[in-house]
């Protein structure tokens, strides 16, 4: 299937149009970008690892049950997936303290929560995403109850799912942010499940091996990614 138009370009991926109207092809880019823009980088072979390990990932939470976009790898940084209508809220789980909840409630980095925390952000660059409640979303139209009510379940599910299979690869998966749309009316897991968008450490040192390592200036980010393909056992070419 061939890239026609580019339908949406992001931080670190464009969606093109294919001769499918309800077929999108993922390009993931090697841009990398932190606080807002504020700080990018391209960095050689970021785009193909991710789209390695964001193929992983959604083929195994596909296999457990959750609806994902995914459809076919098509080569090393291109992604064939359902065309979605997207809906701008961004919902985020915590198993562990980090990063803005740090921030915003001045908790201790690593600290375990239990029950993990749920939150929705509004998926809007120009107000630096910030949080929003379920009346902002009903309110405003951005999501319905029944819809958040869905995607507050399937992100839950993908929890489920994700913590066994990074654990046996060694790794805590700390938080992470899923976005969802509409595909024939079905709720969908849709954009990707990369380092870019959790946060993963070492089980044991508590290193940490996702894109902090880029926001915090801790090394390598590629070699950090790589490690985190090797551990799941993701063939990278
Ligand atoms: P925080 O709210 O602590 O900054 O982020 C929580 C989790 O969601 C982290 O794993 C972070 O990488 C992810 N996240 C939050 N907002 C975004 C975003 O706009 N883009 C990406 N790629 N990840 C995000």
């Amino acid at each position: 299937m061939d890239k026609l138009n580019a339908l949406y370009q992001g931080k670190a991926k464009t969606a093109w149009e294919t001769s499918d109207p309800d077929r999108v092809i993922m390009e993931f880019r090697n841009d990398t970008s932190a606080f807002d823009g504020g700080k990018t980088a391209s960095l050689e072979r970021k785009g193909l690892i991710n789209s390695a390990v964001d193929s992983f990932v959604m083929q195994h939470l596909e296999a457990a049950g959750v609806p994902t976009h995914f459809e076919r790898r098509i080569d090393a940084n291109h992604v064939l997936v359902k065309r979605l209508q997207m809906l701008p809220v961004e919902c985020v789980v915590r198993n562990r303290a980090s990063g803005s909840l740090c921030r915003r409630l001045g908790v201790e980095e690593g600290a375990e929560l239990n029950p993990p925390v749920f939150e929705l952000f509004l998926k809007d660059d120009a107000l630096h995403d910030p949080m929003i409640t379920q009346s902002h979303c009903v309110t405003f139209g951005w999501a319905s109850a029944e819809q958040l009510a869905e995607m507050e379940a399937l992100t839950h599910q993908v929890n489920d799912v994700l913590k066994p299979l990074f654990l046996d690869a060694g790794m805590i998966l700390v938080d992470y942010k899923l976005e969802f749309g509409l595909f024939n009316g079905q709720m969908v897991l849709g954009d990707e499940f990369s380092p870019d968008g959790c946060r993963l450490w070492d089980a044991q040192t508590h290193r940490k091996l996702d894109k902090d390592v880029f926001r915090q200036d801790l090394g390598d980010l590629v070699e950090s990614y790589q490690e985190v393909a090797h551990r799941l056992g993701v063939e990278l070419p």
